[in-house]
């Protein structure tokens, strides 16, 4: 397997509650790594050698600040390379960026992720001159803006008026995105969805840890528990082929869930992931330890 990477979800929670988020991030989600529980993923990815780099994300990983801190000392500790992505709330200026930078610089941190598109309240121009990604540079640290392109019409219903060419622009309509994205875009036949176009499910190079031990080939499709199977276990067991919802993903994209398990469905759908998404809620029941925790399915 060409896993190095484990893409650590410190939180659900956010400042923010997003329109496009896959983890349906929001002040009123639940979940938060301790410490301890930390130290116990990293004891873990110690056991695993092909594991070389940790990444902080979530929700919003700066509202637990002192947690992402400590996180990041002790990765770079045990000689992990590491990274955090965030939307940057705390980056009013250069100067007051720089403090909330410099502690993360001296614990270790090798690169810095800001969002920074219209779908997380910043102008797309904040790219080019944002106060988080200037004041990281000059402290000689790693850092870009990562953004998403919004779908054509997106809060602006006259853009999205017969006629206009709609898009989804950079969005994959999965999670939250699903529910508030997907109205007036253009859909294709649910047939034509015949695989999966982002994750390389079979053989991932990064899979995603929440609080609650899931870890995660994408959001909400679980490969096994932390918390109940040990990380190396869990990795030596895994088997693309015989996992019942990766296995038809694989076989046959998002299509298949609907061929395989007889999934009731509509005629069309945005893009592959938002036939994918609901194919999974409505296996939710059948499959409670895959397609799990309820907090990435949008009901927790
Ligand atoms: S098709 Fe499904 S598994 Fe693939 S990226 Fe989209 S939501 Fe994830």
């Amino acid at each position: 397997m060409k896993l190095n990477s484990l893409h650590i979800l410190l939180t659900y929670q956010c400042n923010y509650e997003c329109d496009h988020c896959f983890v349906w991030g929001s002040p009123k989600q639940s979940g938060i790594f301790t410490l301890s529980q930390l130290e116990d993923v990293f004891q873990q990815a110690m056991a695993t050698p092909q594991i070389r780099e940790f990444y902080f994300e979530g929700g919003e990983t700066f509202i637990y600040y002192p947690i992402l801190v400590q996180a990041v000392k002790r990765a770079n500790e045990l000689g992990f390379a590491t990274g955090i992505v965030t939307n940057g709330y705390w980056a009013t200026s250069i100067e007051d960026a720089r403090a909330w930078i410099r502690p993360l610089i001296k614990a270790g941190l090798n690169r810095l992720e800001i969002s920074c598109d219209p779908f997380h309240g910043s102008p797309a121009e904040l790219a080019e001159i944002h106060p988080g990604v200037i004041a990281a540079k000059r402290l000689g640290l790693r850092a870009c803006t990562i953004a998403i392109d919004p779908p054509i019409g997106y809060r602006d219903p006259a853009a999205a008026k017969p006629g206009t060419s709609l898009t989804g622009g950079g969005v994959m309509f999965r999670g939250r995105a699903a529910d508030k994205l997907t109205d007036g875009l253009p859909r294709q036949p649910w047939e034509s969805f015949t695989a999966c176009p982002y994750e390389d499910l079979g053989n991932p190079s990064r899979i995603h840890l929440d609080p609650f031990g899931y870890l995660h080939l994408c959001q909400g499709v679980v490969m096994g528990n932390l918390w109940e199977r040990p990380l190396s276990q869990i990795l030596a067991d895994y088997n693309a082929k015989t996992h019942p919802v990766v296995g038809a993903l694989i076989a046959g994209g998002p299509a298949q869930l609907i061929h395989q398990f007889g999934v009731d469905h509509k005629p069309d759908y945005v893009d592959a992931c938002h036939l994918c998404y609901r194919a999974r809620e409505a296996l939710r029941p059948e499959f409670p330890h895959i397609l799990a925790p309820d907090q990435m399915y949008g009901v927790a």
